[in-house]
């Protein structure tokens, strides 16, 4: 069990960092985002926060809930967590991959940025990355067409380093 409460978040200044931050420390960041926000991290947002950061991949709803099974014996029905995962968008702390219909922990809630996704079709891993050029495309590209985006992730599927060393691909 982790004890969230005992560990400091340490926001990332690293523009260039590829994530590697420990679970418990990202969940302690954002528990402190959303307490400087005023916004109700609850024990179950937590909870699922928690289970994604340790998933490691993109995960279901219906997944999360069988997770949530094994550590509550309250059972907590979809709509529920659908709405803890809805929550956890608004506050950037969670990002949907949408070709998988699962969900990732976005790796950076303290900064804004354009999540860029590189999702494994094999394994299923799924790695985070931050680009400012491919910000500042999209940004260019919108504006000469007069579009505003509300919903800027990119997902890239293919076979991820593992993968390919392992003659899976
Ligand atoms: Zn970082
Ligand atoms: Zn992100
Ligand atoms: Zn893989």
């Amino acid at each position: 069990m982790m004890t969230p409460r005992s560990i400091e978040p340490r926001p990332c200044t690293d523009p260039g960092c590829r994530g590697g931050h420990a679970p418990a420390e990202r969940v302690a960041l954002a528990m402190s985002l959303c307490s400087a926000r005023g916004a109700q991290l609850t024990e179950l947002r937590r909870q699922i926060l928690e289970l994604l950061w340790k998933s490691g991949r993109p995960t279901g709803a219906y997944e999360l809930i069988e997770a949530l099974k094994l550590r509550d014996s309250r059972p907590v029905g979809p709509p529920t967590v659908y709405r803890a995962l809805e929550f956890l968008m608004s506050q950037g702390l969670v990002s949907k991959i949408e070709s998988r219909n699962a969900y990732v922990p976005c790796a950076h809630p303290e900064r804004r940025h354009d999540c860029l996704f590189f999702i494994c079709s094999y394994c299923g891993a799924s790695v985070e990355l931050e680009d400012p050029r491919l910000e500042r495309l999209i940004s260019e590209d919108a504006a000469l067409i007069g579009f505003r985006p509300t919903r800027r992730v990119i997902e890239v599927e293919g076979v991820c380093a593992n993968c390919i060393a392992d003659g899976a691909a």
